[in-house]
């Protein structure tokens, strides 16, 4: 805890004051054009990924980076209400949803043994999906398709993709190499810049 308040104090009194003009530019708004679905894991910082500034991205994470459905049951759920907020209230123009390598709960659904401990995350995982791959890489990937389909079971954002308003991506961060493959409609590959 005390690396948390020392890091903040020098947040305070040195970061901030030297980005005083954008701070002093997003005190009284946020215009972010995408919304960032990622896993909570600590490995995985959305802004430094994506080289974005505060106000940029609207960042939405939880383990897994999972969207239930909307026959979930779960229609009360923090995810799809954040989503909803990105969509409607902010107007986002693009949902990212990105998984990445070592991803602990696409291990987990791959080995249910080891959960054993974790009902809520057991719970949680019944919403991911492997694609029936095995393979931990594939699978990661095959979860991010299956939430971006669980994305179109929402009226308001198929009614925005349908209407041009609202893109919807996929990637894989690769925790090693630094890399993030892109899915281009067949595959997840490192795109061209
Ligand atoms: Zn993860």
């Amino acid at each position: 805890m005390q690396r948390l308040i020392d890091g903040i104090a020098r947040y305070s009194n040195e970061v901030h004051p030297a980005n005083q003009p954008l701070f002093d530019s997003l005190a009284h708004g946020q215009s972010p054009d995408v919304l960032f679905l990622s896993c909570a894991d600590s490995r995985v910082d959305p802004s430094l990924i994506t080289q974005s500034q505060p106000g940029d991205i609207f960042v939405c994470r939880n383990a897994g980076n999972i969207v239930p459905p909307s026959d979930s049951g779960l229609s009360d759920d923090g995810v799809i209400a954040s989503i909803e907020f990105g969509v409607i209230a902010l107007k986002v123009s693009d949902i990212v949803v990105c998984g990445h390598a070592d991803c602990g709960a696409i291990k987990g659904l791959l080995h249910p043994d080891s959960l054993t401990s974790l009902p809520h995350v057991t719970k949680w995982l019944e919403w991911a999906d492997h694609g029936g791959h095995q393979e931990p890489e594939r699978a990661v990937e095959a979860n991010v398709l299956a939430q971006l389909a669980h994305l179109r079971t929402y009226a308001f954002i198929n009614e925005a993709v349908d209407v041009g308003s609202l893109t919807l991506s996929g990637c894989v961060y690769d925790i090693a190499s630094g890399q993030v493959r892109v899915f281009d409609g067949t595959d997840f590959t490192v795109p061209n810049r």
